[in-house]
């Protein structure tokens, strides 16, 4: 395989590669017909908002739309049929996870639509690249690779939990998701992991206010038996969720309050923590 080297989407952000597509980019946009947009969005203005703050703001009207994937968790897209009940438990322990080449990377092939601005396309690139700084994950140009990911700007920011087999869709809303953050968690999720509030022992370290959470949104807060790698609960993961999360009243009545410093901080990350990074290289071994 000369040519696989070539397909590492780029190994530094000075090389005038980043932005060049191989010609197996050129027919990324088939199968884009969702072109519902969410008219409830509203263009956040704080500097300081966190990845899921984007998200939640993005994914507002997303469960009133007919097209598209049932989302669960507010951005968690959920498979049909036989395997609709993969999120029900760790799909990492049922081989959701992407294969590692015997060069100890784990290539993960990919498509990005030509739908997205070069502006919007260098966010997306970057956002991608900086997995390659922090862990064994190589994102590769998709070719002739049977399973890939799709990022397309579909309605809201929304991604499948691990490896779905072949074109696997990651919706990155032109307004309102393409932040690092927000890229970042969706490719998480499309790497096998959860929330971390959904965690088998958040518990131990939320209380979740389920009075004060919409009841459509109940299930949102559903717990999930994940694999924690040994790594600790994170309020600063870019995997949590905010104080606010799905609450009938944003700002006034908290749907996650942190135990037992109620006063912390949670749903903030503007980047992926030190534990977000430990546990994705845990996952994939990277250090093996
Ligand atoms: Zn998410």
């Amino acid at each position: 395989m000369v040519s696989f080297v070539n397909l590492i989407l780029v190994l530094s952000l000075t090389s005038s590669a980043v932005f060049c597509l191989p010609s197996g980019e050129r027919n990324s946009t088939s199968g884009e017909d969702d072109e519902n947009e969410i008219d409830s969005y509203e263009e956040e203005t704080e500097a300081t908002q966190g990845a899921t703050e984007y998200i939640e703001a993005a994914n507002a009207g997303l469960a009133r739309l007919r097209s598209g994937p049932r989302i669960t968790h507010g951005d968690i897209a959920q498979t049909t049929g036989l395997t609709s009940t993969r999120n029900a438990s760790p799909c990492t322990a049922k081989g959701c996870t992407w294969p590692k080449s015997s060069r100890g990377y784990v290539y993960v092939p990919i498509q990005i639509s030509r739908r997205y601005s070069s502006e919007e396309r260098t966010v997306l690139i970057q956002s991608l690249v900086e997995f390659h700084s922090v862990s064994c994950i190589r994102f590769v140009w998709r070719r002739r690779h049977r399973d890939y990911l799709s990022i397309y700007p579909s309605s809201g920011c929304w991604s499948y939990i691990g490896r779905q087999g072949r074109r696997q869709m990651i919706s990155i809303q032109q307004r309102g998701c393409v932040h690092p953050e927000v890229i970042q968690h969706e490719i998480l999720h499309a790497l096998g992991f959860h929330h971390e509030q959904a965690r088998s022992d958040r518990d131990d370290h939320v209380q979740i206010q389920t009075k004060n959470v919409n009841p459509e949104n109940l299930h949102n807060f559903d717990k999930v038996d994940t694999n924690n790698l040994g790594t600790p609960y994170d309020y600063n993961s870019i995997m949590h969720y905010g104080r606010y999360a799905f609450s009938k009243q944003y700002g006034i009545l908290p749907t996650i309050v942190p135990i037992p410093d109620s006063t912390a901080v949670i749903g903030k990350a503007t980047e992926m923590s030190g534990n977000d990074i430990e546990r994705l290289n845990q996952l994939y071994q990277c250090s093996d």
